[in-house]
């Protein structure tokens, strides 16, 4: 009776962009989904633009479901953020991701970095710390390789809380990059409050590349910032050769897109290192 309370309370919130019904149906297949191990890691390769060496992988969550096929994380990570699934999910993510890590670099016998996506919700759990930890603990990793992703967002939602939450993540040397930079609303003087180490350029500002000559101001801009705070920049959705080009004859270190690698799962990434490796 209670879940039956609970599911009517979310179809008929009265607020805007709510739930639709055919979310509270996926909700419920997903704790259905947890419960079966449906849900997996994907890695996507971010690579040096100049060698397209891999750097490190992003961490991309997937849902399997037997009937509906592949959930977009696009679908699901807002009904989890919504519900609370995402720090049970995240959690996961953050340890399996360390642990993966792991293999990679004994694959690779060099340092790559895993870059893992931190939502809001999970940022702001009183537990995100000691999840942390464990991840770190339990995989053996060594902080400095390991990525926190998080947005713009995130950190402008509660900045002195956020202050405290960076400091502790730098003391076990995970570095911090800003999501889908400059696709929020904030001001940039956080990057002079927070210790920040990369920059993310999202998707948006690449697509029309080289083509765009607004997007192409923004993203010098962006390189322009980041070499004189000394971030790294990655830029994400690269697709051709002349979005890599025009983008590293700009300064650009790091490249993430489906020209340099999609979201694969562990043994491809494993394939491609060791290919790389013996070329
Ligand atoms: P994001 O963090 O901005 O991730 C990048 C998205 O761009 C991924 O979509 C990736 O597959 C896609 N992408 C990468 N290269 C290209 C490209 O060249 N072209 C195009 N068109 N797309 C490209 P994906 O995997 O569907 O994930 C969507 C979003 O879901 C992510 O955006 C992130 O916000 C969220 N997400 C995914 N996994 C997790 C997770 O483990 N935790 C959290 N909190 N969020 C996640
Ligand atoms: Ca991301
Ligand atoms: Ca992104
Ligand atoms: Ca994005």
């Amino acid at each position: 009776a209670k879940e039956t309370g609970k599911a009517r309370c979310v179809v008929y919130s009265p607020r805007q962009n709510g739930p639709s019904e055919h979310d509270i149906s996926l909700e419920a297949a997903m704790f259905q989904a947890v419960r079966e191990g449906e849900f997996m890691l994907h890695y996507q390769p971010i690579v040096d633009a100049r060698t397209r060496e891999i750097e490190g992988f992003e961490t991309l969550m997937r849902w399997k479901h037997p009937t509906l096929g592949m959930v977009s994380p696009a679908r699901f990570i807002p009904i989890a953020e919504t519900n609370g699934l995402i720090n049970l999910l995240g959690a996961w993510a953050l340890k399996a991701a360390c642990v993966q890590l792991k293999q990679f670099q004994e694959v690779a016998k060099r340092p790559l970095y895993i870059s893992v996506n931190i939502s809001p919700r999970q940022f702001r759990n009183d537990k995100f710390l000691d999840v942390l930890d464990d991840a770190i603990t339990y995989s053996g990793l060594s902080g400095e390789h390991l990525v926190l992703e998080i947005t713009e967002g995130t950190l402008m939602i509660d900045p002195a809380h956020a202050e405290t939450i960076l400091g502790k993540m730098a003391e076990r040397r995970a570095r911090i990059a800003i999501d889908d930079f400059g696709t929020g609303y904030s001001s940039l003087a956080y990057l002079k409050r927070f210790p920040i180490s990369v920059l993310k350029i999202d998707r948006a500002f690449i697509r029309d590349l080289p083509g765009s000559q607004k997007d192409g101001a923004i993203c010098n801009a962006v390189l322009d910032l980041a070499r004189h705070l000394s971030l790294s920049v990655v830029a994400e959705g690269v697709e051709t050769e002349e979005q890599l080009a025009y983008m590293r004859e700009r300064g650009c270190q790091y490249i993430q897109g489906y020209l340099t690698g999609k979201p694969m799962a562990a043994n491809v990434a494993i394939a491609a290192l060791n290919e790389r490796r013996y070329k």
